[in-house]
């Protein structure tokens, strides 16, 4: 079936309406209209060819809220008009040991992503929330809470699960020193769930006019990145630092105020190089890592873990046709926290 989206042609030039099919659901599908798609940072680096690897047209999008319109014969979980994300994975080989482990997001045979993978079912690739509707195995697609505020849940799939799963890898226990790198999208999801875990959060950013609003969402202090007094006070000190940051910088800053054994999980990805200075590692056995979003189990738990905790982003609704100046403000750190799209705008073209 047709739907209306919205698409990069290539790196450079704004995206624009598109047309593209999506199949008819099998047994195993569920097929959602999109009611809201969260604009995620990756939907700019991959739409601006920023990792290398992007294949156009594009239609990005991987915080997919909606409501279910059609199920397959057989699936369980769904039924028509239960609310239903689509986060940043559609598939997965489901038999190798990533798969088994419930870490579909490491699959060995390749992840099949929301967008720009390989798309089994209609050849070429496949296209994202920035659209009308999707249709997915049951397998991927995730319950939400019925009390949850759609649109501000739509983050929760990528935002939320890409902060949850380091906290709850490390795992932060309460009372721990938790520190959260840049308040954008993810950075504002860090800060509301660990806080929730019970940690004591302290905010880094290099935006003054952000800390009011890190402070009510539940910081416990904040830090101007660039005043070395201020980061001083913080050395030695955090059990897990979660680094969101987009762009270049200088992660030796953070290292050096971990505690001895600390954690600092990267989780933004700058397209250039960091170069670590091997010493903060050593001379404190301090670990630095990575992480991927998260397995659709573990993605379920977040959703419920939000549930509980009535814990959704903040967000800025916007028109689909204002998605280029949503892009343009995201590099220049003006977003609080989240732009979400209104797809109810998206007939008009
Ligand atoms: P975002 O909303 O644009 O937030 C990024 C924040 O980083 C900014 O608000 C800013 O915070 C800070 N920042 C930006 N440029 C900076 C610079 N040059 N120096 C220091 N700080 C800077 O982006 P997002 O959607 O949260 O995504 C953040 C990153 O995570 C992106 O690289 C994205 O691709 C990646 N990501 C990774 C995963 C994963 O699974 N690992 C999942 C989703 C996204 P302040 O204004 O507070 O300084
Ligand atoms: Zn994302
Ligand atoms: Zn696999």
């Amino acid at each position: 079936m047709q739907t209306p989206a919205y698409a990069a042609h290539n790196a450079t030039t704004p995206l624009v309406p598109f047309h593209m099919q999506r199949r008819d659901p099998g047994p195993h599908d569920v097929q959602i209209a999109i009611h809201y798609c969260g604009v995620c940072h990756t939907d700019v680096h991959i739409s601006r060819n920023e990792w290398g690897g992007t294949t156009y047209p594009c239609v990005p999008g991987h915080e997919i809220m909606g409501k279910v319109v059609k199920v397959g014969a057989r699936v369980k979980k769904f039924r028509e008009g239960d609310p239903a994300g689509v986060g940043c994975m559609v598939d997965s080989c489901r038999a190798c040991d990533s798969c088994k482990e419930d870490l579909e997001q490491f699959c060995e045979k390749g992840t099949v992503f929301s967008y720009n993978s390989p798309d089994s079912h209609l050849g070429g690739m496949t296209y994202g929330g920035y659209s009308g509707s999707i249709v997915v195995d049951e397998a991927f697609v995730l319950q939400v809470p019925k009390h949850l505020d759609l649109a501000a849940a739509a983050p929760l799939l990528c935002a939320g699960i890409t902060t949850y799963s380091p906290l709850r890898q490390f795992p932060v226990v309460a009372g721990q020193k938790v520190g959260i790198v840049g308040l954008g999208g993810l950075g504002h999801m860090g800060v509301k769930l660990a806080k929730a875990f019970g940690a004591r959060v302290v905010v880094f950013t290099t935006s003054p006019n952000k800390i009011t609003d890190a402070l009510r969402l539940g910081a416990d202090e904040v830090v101007l990145s660039g005043n070395e007094r201020e980061m001083n006070q913080h050395l030695n000190s955090c059990h897990l630092i979660i680094d969101t940051v987009s762009a270049h910088h200088d992660i030796n800053a953070y290292l050096a105020l971990l505690k001895r054994g600390g954690t600092l999980t990267q989780v933004g990805v700058p397209a250039d190089p960091l170069s670590v200075q091997v010493g903060n590692l050593v001379f404190a056995r301090r670990n630095f890592n990575g992480s991927l979003i998260g397995g659709i189990k573990e993605t379920q738990e977040m959703l419920d873990f939000c549930g509980t905790h009535n814990i959704t982003a903040d967000i800025e609704l916007i028109p689909i046709q204002k998605i280029n100046e949503a892009y343009d403000r995201l590099m220049k750190n003006d977003v609080k926290y989240r732009f979400v799209i209104d797809m109810a705008s998206l007939e008009k073209g």
